[in-house]
């Protein structure tokens, strides 16, 4: 079923008792040519694009809760593609390309709204390493803006700039950054999967991987087991309990992150802001919700909630930033298990057995990479070659000393 203006029109004036379900509930086949574990964004994108792009369309994806239950639905919405290493750059670019024709693509509305974000820098040293960062985009065709304080101060005349630890000097700004509506991606990948015959399977558990002479032939899952050709693991923050299951070592910690809403206010926030002197990050929603963030709890947890200090630390950079955000009460809080990896990068490759290829690894920035990790997940899985933004994405480069650390952190998993 297409949507359009007219159905829902039509469908409205016939009270909305017609839609047809957005995706199919069916039961699991014995054997597919591939399995996706995982129904998050990139397990759904992946078959997504496995369909549409590669014509690969007998696929399952199986999903151990509901579709949209894991960070896909937890995360703070955030999309950009402001990256300065090579590494980086051209994967987060083409995710980008991709969010800005997704809704048409798929036939979703998924909210995508280009409303800007904004990162602020404190001081003169932080100025020149945003300007390194913002001239690196633009030599790379991603648009970049570095703004001075009173263009800040026009833009955001709320913020405290003037704060006597951490002064605002003004912002790198990309204007094409915004936010997309979570759950609504994962929906749109689901239906979009889903009728190009991809069998998408909730409740159903991966508990183990059968492996014959080094080659995997199927899982092992809550309804019994199910046999593949090839087996793509995207199960984010269970990465290193679903790899371990094929005796695969990762070099990925889980950790918590946290996710905050507030009560509805009145439209003041435009874009996405950022603080330069904390980890805090804030946007308002079309419901007038702030939804904000801040930095990992800091210990290892396989637990979707966090702890009070991580709220009063965020909360506390908040303050720093929007003073009067101490007025304003909090509704909702949450958190999402994080596959942090040893160099805040991500990993999109094959695994030393050979039908076994992995997705993981996203730390804090895998929602606005979703498009782009389905789509060379994907190109991987259909044509054995790293599509070429992601040939630096390799599990191996831990070991070769390739590392592509974008905050410079080292190998400190809950610093990235
Ligand atoms: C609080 C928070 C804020 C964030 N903010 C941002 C942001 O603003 N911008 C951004 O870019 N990124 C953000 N992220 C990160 C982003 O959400 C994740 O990196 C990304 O969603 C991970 O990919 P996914 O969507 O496939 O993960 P998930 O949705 O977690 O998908 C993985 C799925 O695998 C399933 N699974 C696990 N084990 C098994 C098994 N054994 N069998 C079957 N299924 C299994 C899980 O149930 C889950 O549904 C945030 C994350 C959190 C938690």
């Amino acid at each position: 079923m297409r949507y359009s203006a007219f159905s829902v029109l039509l469908n409205g004036l016939r009270g909305n008792r017609n839609w047809a379900s957005a995706w199919r509930q069916p039961e699991a086949k014995s054997h597919y040519d591939v399995i996706i574990v995982g129904g998050g964004g990139h397990g759904l994108a992946t078959a997504y694009y496995l369909a549409k792009e590669f014509g690969i369309t007998n696929v399952a994806v199986l999903e151990k809760n509901y579709v949209g239950s894991g960070n896909v639905g937890r995360n703070t919405t955030i999309i950009r593609s402001n990256y300065l290493l090579p590494g980086n750059n051209p994967f987060y670019e083409l995710s980008m390309k991709l969010w800005e024709g997704l809704e048409q693509d798929f036939n979703f509305n998924a909210m995508v709204s280009q409303r800007g974000v904004l990162n602020l820098y404190h001081s003169d040293a932080q100025r020149d390493a945003y300007t390194r960062r913002g001239n690196t985009m633009r030599l790379h065709g991603v648009d970049a803006e570095l703004l001075n304080r009173e263009a800040v101060h026009k833009m955001l005349p709320f913020l405290d700039f003037d704060n006597a630890r951490f002064p605002i000097q003004g912002g790198l700004l990309q204007r094409r950054g915004g936010t997309v509506r979570h759950d609504a991606v994962a929906w749109g990948y689901a239906r979009g999967a889903d009728s190009r015959g991809v069998d998408i399977i909730q409740n159903c558990e991966v508990t183990g991987i059968r492996l014959e002479t080094g080659h995997v032939t199927g899982v092992e899952t809550s309804r019994g087991f199910i046999g593949c050709n090839t087996l793509a693991l995207a199960a984010a923050g269970n990465s290193s309990q679903v790899a371990e299951m094929a005796g695969l070592k990762l070099p990925i910690e889980s950790h918590v992150l946290q996710a905050f809403v507030s009560e509805g206010l009145k439209p003041f926030i435009d874009g996405v802001v950022t603080f330069g002197a904390g980890h805090f990050y804030v946007s308002q929603s079309d419901k007038g919700g702030l939804v904000f963030g801040g930095d990992l709890d800091g210990y290892n947890s396989y637990a979707q909630r966090g702890n009070l200090a991580t709220v009063e630390h965020v909360a506390e950079a908040g303050k720093a930033m929007i003073p009067a955000l101490s007025r304003v009460r909090v509704l909702r809080s949450w958190g999402g298990i994080m596959d942090m990896s040893m160099d805040g990068s991500p990993i999109i490759d094959r695994t030393p057995i050979d039908n076994l290829y992995l997705n993981a690894g996203w730390c804090y920035g895998g929602f606005k990479a979703t498009p782009g990790s389905g789509y060379c997940f994907a190109h991987l899985i259909a044509r054995g070659t790293p599509q070429e933004t992601a040939a630096a994405f390799r599990l191996d480069r831990f070991q070769r000393g390739y590392l592509i650390d974008e905050k410079g952190q080292g190998a400190q998993p809950n610093l990235h």
